[in-house]
């Protein structure tokens, strides 16, 4: 019985050293080369920061951690201050963590917290629950002493409200928006962010955080809390996603690549869950590390920002 887990693991190749995290910053399409740029500098400085976090602390999941609240900062990217504004005008950030022995914390609909990640590890380490939301989650923030911040809407995401808003307003947008075909929506550039690591004890960590989808109905939750949709880590690897959280949610797709890892390595993992992403028309991203510290990153969108370092070498950056 059960014969089929032991299966032997073929085409592995073993990864030359163990430390090593991946971080992505989104995926859709540039605006500008301003835009280009400072997705750059933002997963970069993300990579280096938690890369140094690996190697003084040797914990995937401080890693994860600090690179994810490293974006979380950065006005550019779509999580924490910089996320994208719903409907109603509000920010409702979603994020989850989860390791390779299966903890995992997420969280949905969080609000007025610069570090959803952060409020995800809480959930995982100080509760019996995977994901928390609504007044329960309100209650967790008060309990936990977050600080609120009040500084998450930032001018450009405002605008961006106001436009589309107009557009809604115009008819130009059904406010469910059913009518946004795909080609239009891979015309913008998501920007939500992820991290995924693996310290030298083998024990590895994914990271998703994200405002979701701008000018989502209030209380939309996406692929990223969603365990095995956005974020997932089991004993073969840790992925996290990025992109349309409808399609991803509908593939589980980080599971998927969970499960190719079961065989494969990494990379090859994250190219054939990006087959199946691609036969559903899913704009999305993917990072990947697998157990033995290779490295997958590809995307079916035409842009994605990204960068890695491998066991104490340069960062590499898209
Ligand atoms: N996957 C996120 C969501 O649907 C958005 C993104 O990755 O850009 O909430």
């Amino acid at each position: 019985m059960f014969s089929f887990l032991l299966r032997p693991i073929i085409h592995l190749e073993r990864g030359v050293g163990m430390k090593t995290i991946i971080v992505h910053g989104g995926t859709g399409s540039f605006k500008s080369d301003k835009d280009f740029d400072e997705h750059r500098r933002g997963v970069e400085e993300a990579v280096i920061h938690g890369y140094s976090t690996l190697e003084e602390r040797n914990s995937s999941e401080e890693a994860v951690i600090a690179a994810v609240s490293k974006m979380e900062e950065n006005p550019t990217f779509n999580c924490g201050r910089g996320s994208v504004l719903n409907y109603n005008g509000q920010i409702e950030m979603d994020a989850a963590i989860m390791d390779n022995n299966l903890n995992a914390g997420a969280v949905s609909g969080l609000k007025r917290v610069l570090h959803p990640i952060e409020v995800a590890r809480a959930v995982m380490e100080q509760t019996d629950h995977v994901l928390l939301a609504g007044a329960e989650l309100e209650e967790f923030v008060k309990v936990l002493e977050f600080p609120r911040d009040e500084t998450l809407v930032v001018p450009h995401r405002f605008n961006q409200w106001k436009a589309e808003l107009e557009r809604i307003e115009r008819g130009e947008k059904t406010r469910f928006g059913k009518s946004i075909s795909l080609a239009r929506k891979a015309q913008e550039y998501h920007s939500t962010c992820g991290a995924v690591a693996i310290d030298d004890h083998g024990r590895l960590v994914a990271g998703t955080s994200t405002g979701g989808m701008s000018m989502k109905s209030f209380g939309r939750v996406g692929d990223t809390p969603i365990i095995g949709a956005g974020t997932y880590a089991d004993s073969f690897g840790a992925v996290s996603a990025t992109g349309h959280g409808e399609k991803i949610m509908k593939l589980t797709l980080s599971r998927l690549v969970a499960f190719f890892m079961e065989q494969y390595p990494a990379q090859k993992s994250v190219d054939i869950a990006l087959e199946r992403a691609r036969y559903f028309d899913c704009e999305c991203g993917l990072i990947a590390i697998d157990r033995y510290g290779n490295i997958g990153i590809g995307h079916t969108s035409k842009d994605m920002s990204w960068a890695f370092i491998k066991d104490g070498h340069p960062p590499v950056v898209f």
